[in-house]
């Protein structure tokens, strides 16, 4: 579903992704580890399009990621993203911020959208808050928005960067159990995380990057259990 030959990309003279090979097939959930500056939100934002690349092929669903226009705005579509930040909109009411994109960019129906994104705060577990704004709402709650309002562009993939990294410790559990649900149903995910129970119990894939490369490529009980390389036992030396 997702295929990545030889990308690379430079900030400046910073080499920050290196000949990525990366294939993720229809329903896998890929975990990305690795350091600091290792590239994974640069891999993320590559594959939404949000970052050009200056060499390699990103394919998803057989098509190429193109460099601009409507296309790539349907091509993002297809591709729902959840950041540390939320990054709600402020002054819209829960319900609008989850049924705003299908009616702008899907064309749909106001009412419809909005049937619809009631439904995805259901299954979030927040159809009881779709009045509130943003504000009024935890962090946890905030995210399990974002990741409504990503669905309801009913995404081929949904790509997670550090979605729990700036939540208070117990809301990290009510966030992973919404991705754990959707990892479940068959979503196809790459999820950036250190949270390396979500990584044993959901992932299919352990990938491990360091300085812009990928090292390991594995499943997550070999990963975890036999890493190979010095830069992945040195990681998770620190880390577990
Ligand atoms: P973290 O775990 O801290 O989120 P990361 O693995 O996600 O790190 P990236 O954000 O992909 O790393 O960054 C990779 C490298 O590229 C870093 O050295 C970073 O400073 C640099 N970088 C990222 N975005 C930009 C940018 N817009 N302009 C210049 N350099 C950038
Ligand atoms: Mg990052």
């Amino acid at each position: 579903l997702i295929e990545l030959r030889d990308v690379n990309k430079h900030f400046g003279q910073l080499h920050v992704l290196k000949d990525i090979d990366l294939t993720v097939g229809r329903g896998e959930v890929v975990v990305v580890i690795g350091p600091s500056g290792s590239g994974k939100s640069t891999l993320c934002r590559a594959v939404n399009g949000l970052e050009d690349v200056e060499s390699g092929t990103i394919l998803i669903d057989g098509r190429p990621l193109p460099p601009e226009g409507r296309e790539l705005a349907r091509l993002r579509a297809d591709v729902g993203m959840v950041f540390q930040s939320f990054n709600l909109f402020a002054h819209r009411t829960v319900l609008s911020n989850v049924a705003l994109g299908p009616v702008k960019v899907r064309g749909r129906a106001k009412a419809d959208a909005e049937r619809r994104a009631r439904e995805l705060l259901d299954r979030v577990g927040l159809a009881d808050q779709a009045d509130k704004y943003p504000a009024q709402l935890s962090g946890g709650q905030q995210q399990r928005v974002a990741i409504a309002r990503a669905l309801a562009m009913d995404p081929k993939v949904m790509l997670f960067d550090e979605p729990t990294s700036a939540l208070d410790p117990e809301m990290i559990n009510e966030v992973l159990e919404v991705m754990q649900g959707l990892a479940a149903e068959g979503m196809t995910m790459i999820v950036v995380t250190h949270e390396m129970g979500f990584a044993r119990s959901a992932a299919n894939r352990v990938v491990f990057m360091a300085d812009g490369r990928i090292v390991e490529d594995r499943s997550p009980d070999d990963f975890f259990t036999r890493p190979e390389s010095d830069r992945a036992k040195d990681f998770l030396s620190k880390i577990l």
